[in-house]
């Protein structure tokens, strides 16, 4: 065997080919308005920092006062003796924010998703998925080794469909007692804002259909916490949807929250059940303390300054109406997350790298983390931009656009 029995070469030269190859640039600076990255200052338009809180003195304060409380490693999981006094009054603290009985936390949003559709359901069950869902969520169904169906984006007319096919299958299995109790369980798992397009899922109406069809639902709110909802509890918080509505609530805290980390919400039942059987829960090192420490700190500032949450809304208003003004093809979206669909890959990656020599970090992306021919720039906006930032991208990006028309 050679040592390119894999052909890696090929592989890697096929994805430049396509102007899909991936590279991560590297910042010399905290996360803010403005970065800096290979000697320059830019403007960035593409953290998940919604809030402005990667960076804030007081969060950065608090980290400093966990690690001379705790050091810095939990030095085991959770179950082991990981679990420090900290991460259990953030558990208490998110389960008071977001109204659930309980929470608990993951070292990631991915582990999160993973480990906790993998604990709910099996083989014998069936998960339904928007196909928009973020990866980790249909890498958690798919582990599952559930019957995984996926449903057109937000087009709950068709995820009903499935539910019937399932339910009129089920029946035909079991004629002689087709309302006998059914242990199989059914799982609908959605992003709520959804992360490359910014729009909302009809949640309450998936909410009535899980109910109808004797159904779960399952929530990520990874884009939604922090900034919607009273005092930034989130999506659900908004609408209004309970427990009882959506019994699986999980959000991170690495996007508006600032820090790192995740955690999944609802029954007391529903989080000893994960405690018990979610496998990335168990198996791995808890998160330092101190960042637990500078995570409650900043859930206490999100909390209380509504001018932040105000401040995103009045930058996305000016982006929108901005955006459409120079005709650009904005999308159906309220929040941070402001895509502009380009098409092809190597037309979002020139305007991207145009942006790029003008001052502004904008990502192009790209298939496969979007649709094939669906490529776009990932615009997001956070607190600390000023309008004057907003409209400077706005020029260079129309800019930008009839470089490539
Ligand atoms: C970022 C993100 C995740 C993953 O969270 P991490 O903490 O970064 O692993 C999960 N779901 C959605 C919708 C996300 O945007």
């Amino acid at each position: 065997m050679t040592s390119d029995a894999f052909n890696l070469a090929a592989g890697l030269e096929l994805r430049r080919q396509q102007h899909l190859y991936r590279q991560p640039k590297i910042i010399a600076s905290p996360q803010g308005a403005r970065v800096q990255c290979d000697g320059q200052e830019l403007l960035s338009f593409c953290s998940n920092d919604y809030l402005g809180m990667a960076n804030n003195p007081q969060v950065i304060e608090a980290f400093k006062r966990g690690l001379d409380a705790y050091g810095v490693g939990s030095g085991a999981s959770h179950l082991v003796c990981g679990h420090s006094r900290v991460h259990q009054e953030l558990e208490e603290s998110l389960a008071e924010i977001t109204g659930r009985e309980r929470a608990l936390l993951f070292s990631t949003g991915y582990m999160a998703n993973m480990g906790t559709i993998t604990a709910l359901i099996g083989k014998t069950d069936s998960v339904y998925e928007d196909k928009l869902n973020h990866a980790s969520l249909l890498e958690g169904g798919l582990a599952s080794r559930a019957s995984f169906k996926r449903y057109h984006h937000n087009d709950v007319a068709r995820l009903e469909v499935l539910l019937q096919k399932e339910k009129k299958l089920k029946q035909a299995t079991n004629p002689k007692n087709p309302k006998a109790k059914d242990p199989h369980r059914q799982l609908i798992v959605t992003d709520t804002v959804f992360s490359m397009d910014g729009d909302i899922a009809p949640l309450c109406d998936l909410s009535s259909m899980a109910d109808k069809y004797n159904a779960w639902l399952m929530v990520d709110d990874a884009h939604g916490f922090g900034c919607l909802g009273e005092g930034g509890s989130g999506t659900l918080n908004e609408l209004a949807l309970s427990q009882q509505d959506v019994p699986v609530y999980m959000a991170t805290l690495g996007k508006a929250i600032g820090t790192s980390g995740a955690f999944v919400a609802g029954s007391s039942a529903l989080i000893e059940t994960l405690i018990q059987f979610a496998r990335t829960y168990i198996y791995t090192t808890a998160m330092p303390p101190a960042l637990a420490a500078a995570t409650l700190e900043s859930l206490k500032i999100v909390q209380r300054d509504e001018w932040r949450r105000e401040k995103l809304d009045q930058l996305i208003q000016r982006f929108r109406l901005g955006a459409a003004q120079l005709s650009l093809p904005i999308m159906d979206s309220n929040t941070a997350i402001q895509p502009l669909v380009v098409g092809d890959a190597d037309k979002a990656l020139a305007i991207s790298e145009h942006l790029w020599r003008k001052g502004f970090w904008v990502t192009a992306i790209r298939p496969p983390t979007v649709a094939k021919g669906s490529a776009r720039l990932r615009i997001t906006l956070n607190s600390l931009h000023e309008e004057q930032d907003v409209d400077a991208l706005l020029d260079a990006v129309a800019a930008g656009f009839s470089l490539v028309a």
